[in-house]
């Protein structure tokens, strides 16, 4: 088996092959070929961690496998390790044999990121100039960078519930050599394209926030309870997700579909804009949403795309099975 350690992803992986990955196996579950098994994840009753398991089974890229990881909140202070911690392992499809084992804490990042990039480029409209940011945690500048390779961007703006967490953002739009402005929540409404990428547990983007014409990639809300747009924006929007049972158990759907506002059958596949059997955006004046969930078989793709390099560039380490 192969073994690509956390420590070689970033210098093997762009945000390119992170881009190309997702945006084909999204494609992939849209057109049946492949699937997410059910999600495992459990409270340990030690060191306050979750821990689960997120697998699948992509038939069209033959990536078979799963990632096995969660949250330790206390590893930042007690061990200055980040406190989400994965690991992917990879199977060969055809004989189940192990096949490999690849760090994911960074490549989780970047999926994540290419999954609101791959909706900003199928869904956004194609004069989209402003990119609003809502969150500055770990998470937002892998999200801000991948969002602004999509279009033509002009401007960055941003909220945060702590302001001063903004000027991380600001040097990321910097270095694309774009100006950053913080602003109130109301400031939103001169956004083109929105990302929502924070833990919260209420709704913090309203539906007065957005302008016609926006498209929202809404990142967060990957947990039931957790929620940050108003349902009252969703009943409103032309949604999108990764997958629909999620978003509609824990994604940021999961409201609106409580509230009785839409249900799933609302509710499209990105995979089948990218496969071209839906349109996406039909208007200038629509307001697109995606409810990006995080599926186990983004985590396979850009592990078995980091997995090819590892091995082209000899960077992989070969051990007995
Ligand atoms: P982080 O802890 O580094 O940052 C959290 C962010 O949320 C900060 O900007 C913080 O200010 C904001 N926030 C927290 N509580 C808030 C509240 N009540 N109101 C307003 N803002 C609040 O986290 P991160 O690693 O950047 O992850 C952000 C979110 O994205 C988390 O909810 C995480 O679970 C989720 N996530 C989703 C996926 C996916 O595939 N969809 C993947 C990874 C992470």
């Amino acid at each position: 088996m192969w073994i690509v350690p956390e420590g070689e992803i970033a210098g093997l992986m762009t945000r390119e092959a992170a881009f190309d990955a997702v945006e084909q196996v999204f494609a992939a579950m849209a057109g049946g070929a492949a699937c997410n098994f059910p999600v495992v994840r459990e409270a340990l009753g030690h060191e306050e961690a979750l821990y689960g398991f997120k697998g699948g089974f992509d038939g069209a890229g033959m990536v078979l496998g799963l990632k096995a990881g969660g949250y330790w909140p206390h590893n930042a202070a007690r061990r200055g390790l980040i406190n989400h911690q994965s690991s992917v392992f990879l199977f060969d499809p055809d004989s189940g044999q192990v096949k490999a084992m690849v760090g994911g804490n960074l490549l989780t990042a970047l999926r994540t990121a290419a999954a609101s990039a791959v909706s900003i480029r199928h869904l956004a409209r194609d004069d989209a100039k402003v990119l609003g940011m809502i969150g500055a945690g770990h998470q937002a500048a892998f999200q801000l960078r991948a969002a602004l390779e999509q279009r033509d961007f002009e401007k960055v703006i941003g909220w945060n519930r702590n302001p001063g967490k903004l000027a991380r953002l600001a040097e990321v739009a910097g270095e694309a050599g774009l100006p950053f402005e913080a602003v109130e929540l109301e400031g939103m409404v001169e956004a083109d394209a929105i990302i929502t990428i924070t833990s919260s547990f209420a709704p913090i983007l309203g539906a007065g926030h957005v302008s016609p014409g926006t498209h929202i990639a809404c990142m967060g809300t990957d947990t039931v309870g957790k929620q940050e747009v108003e349902a009252e924006l969703l009943a409103r929007a032309t949604l999108f997700t990764d997958e629909v049972a999620q978003s509609v158990t824990l994604g940021e759907a999961q409201h609106a579909v409580a509230a009785g506002l839409v249900g799933a059958g609302d509710i499209t596949p990105l995979g089948a804009v990218i496969n071209a059997t839906h349109p996406g955006r039909t208007g200038a004046e629509e307001i697109t949403i995606f409810d990006g969930t995080g599926v186990g078989l983004q985590d396979l793709a850009v592990a078995d795309a980091a997995l090819q390099r590892a091995i082209a560039t000899g960077i992989a380490t070969k051990v007995k099975i």
